[in-house]
């Protein structure tokens, strides 16, 4: 392991320059412990946090995505369905 000021990465959601050590590691695969040949992303702390709250408040955000409250319900479970089949929830 070796340090420098000059070890710094770039958040893949902001593009922030923030210091290596600072920085979350964000592996798209999502395993974190084969690091087999690979190369790790980045994400800021901010943006890390913002990541996590989505995924836990995610059916929050897609009913608000869907218009909750503004559109009359047919509509918004139209929409709702149609954003969650388009894009779903972190489930696999
Ligand atoms: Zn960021």
């Amino acid at each position: 392991m070796w340090r420098s000021d000059n070890d710094r990465v770039s958040c893949i959601a902001c593009d922030a320059s923030v210091p290596r050590e600072d920085a979350r590691e964000y592996d798209k695969h999502g395993d974190r412990w084969d690091r087999e040949g690979k190369r790790f992303e980045y994400l800021c702390k901010p943006c890390f946090r913002d990541l996590s709250k989505h995924s836990r408040d995610g059916l929050e955000a897609a009913l608000e995505d869907a218009g909750a409250g503004r559109v009359d319900d047919v509509e918004f479970v139209e929409r709702f369905l149609e954003a969650a089949h388009e894009d779903p929830p972190g489930r696999e």
